[in-house]
């Protein structure tokens, strides 16, 4: 249920709804948009299983009837927080950087972002090496795992503290905001340390507790679809996070498992465009998880533009075949440099640009 307030109501008035939730055992989570103010009311509305009567609609009728209420309605989807319905405009998330004339990065906005870097950080070298080539190419926010998922107990699970440091070490170098991924709710405190964007992957977008820990962060969240996760399953995930308080949920596109052996993963491009109907929460695509294959990365990274993403996700290694992870979906440097004018022409083409890091004064075509 939503309590859509007038555009004149009074704090007093606002107050007085949240008062009338609590004595229903209801919480409400109040969302100032430029237009309106919205109250989404959080808990269960259809009463107690046996209760008679319909205490929903007694309540949807009182709260027609408090002073400062413009209307009431029913959200048709589990999802609350996560919806359009909620929140009609778009959540535009701004990450610090010093690498922008603004001194911000925000996704969301009409503006493109490019995120990239190595899947894992290995060496301070590969790190430099890749940080620096992909800065020049123009990305403005630097991608790289320290704590890293493995499928295999046997594969290489990150530096840990140690690759969160040499990532800060090149963000004081190129000025680039951190991407990069948390596992356990334990080290969601350190990570905060380092990172701009918490990145919660594929296999733990339905670890509730790690849901619940980073939603009470005050950092952004970039949250990736589950490999085998429905989009509803994605954003009742999202929905994890608002509740516990924090707004700003990005979410990413990484393909799915379905019976397709010729890539790693499936590209969900339709995702991008029906999530951003549901949705109000931002939506970058990555491609390199998507596909497996360095050789299509270009082309579903464009189609990803086209499809409306805010973003992109991309990996990037200086030596591929020498990566400790990843090595086949990751760009050579030369594959990124070639890419990015490309990405942009697209984006040019449907209206937008890409977000310019300050040593770029012209468009990156
Ligand atoms: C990654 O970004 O390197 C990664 C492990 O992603 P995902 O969780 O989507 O597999
Ligand atoms: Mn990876």
């Amino acid at each position: 249920m939503i309590v859509v307030m007038n555009a004149s109501c009074s704090d007093i008035q606002i107050e007085q709804v949240f008062a009338f939730l609590h004595k229903h055992q209801l919480e409400g989570h109040l969302s100032r948009g430029i237009e309106r103010t919205v109250i989404g009311v959080l808990g269960n509305t259809n009463g107690q299983r046996g209760t008679a009567g319909n205490i929903g609609e007694e309540i949807e009728g009182a709260l027609q009837g408090l002073a400062g209420v413009e209307d009431v309605l029913r959200v048709s989807k589990p999802y609350k927080l996560a919806s359009r319905e909620f929140h009609p405009e778009d959540t535009v998330v701004e990450v610090p950087s010093a690498c922008t004339d603004s001194g911000v990065v925000r996704i969301g906005a009409k503006e493109v972002v490019m995120m990239a870097g190595p899947c894992t950080v290995e060496s301070e070298a590969q790190l430099m090496k890749t940080a620096q080539a992909v800065y020049e190419a123009g990305a403005v926010i630097l991608r790289g795992g320290a704590f890293k998922p493995s499928t295999s107990p046997y594969g290489f699970r990150g530096m840990g503290e140690k690759g969160l440091k040499l990532l800060a070490k090149a963000r004081a170098e190129f000025g680039m905001a951190i991407v990069t991924e948390v596992l356990t709710p334990a080290d969601v405190a350190l990570v905060s340390e380092y990172a701009d964007i918490l990145q919660i992957g594929t296999r733990n977008m339905q670890n509730y507790m790690l849901l619940d820990e980073v939603g009470r962060s005050a950092r952004p969240i970039m949250l990736k679809r589950g490999m085998s996760a429905t989009l509803e399953e994605w954003l009742l995930a999202a929905e994890y996070i608002l509740t516990q308080g924090n707004p700003d949920v990005i979410l990413c596109e990484r393909g799915i498992r379905t019976f397709e052996k010729a890539t790693r993963n499936t590209m969900d491009i339709s995702a991008i465009p029906l999530v951003k109907k549901l949705s109000h929460l931002p939506i970058v695509a990555d491609p390199s998880q998507g596909t497996g294959r360095r050789d299509i990365v270009d082309a579903m990274s464009l189609a990803a533009i086209a499809s409306g993403a805010d973003g992109l996700l991309i990996e990037v290694h200086p030596h591929p075949e020498e990566a400790l992870k990843d090595g086949a979906q990751s760009l050579r440097i030369e594959q990124f440099q070639t890419l990015m004018p490309q990405a942009s022409m697209v984006a040019q083409a449907c209206n937008r640009q890409f977000v310019r890091p300050t040593h770029q004064a012209q468009p990156i075509i």
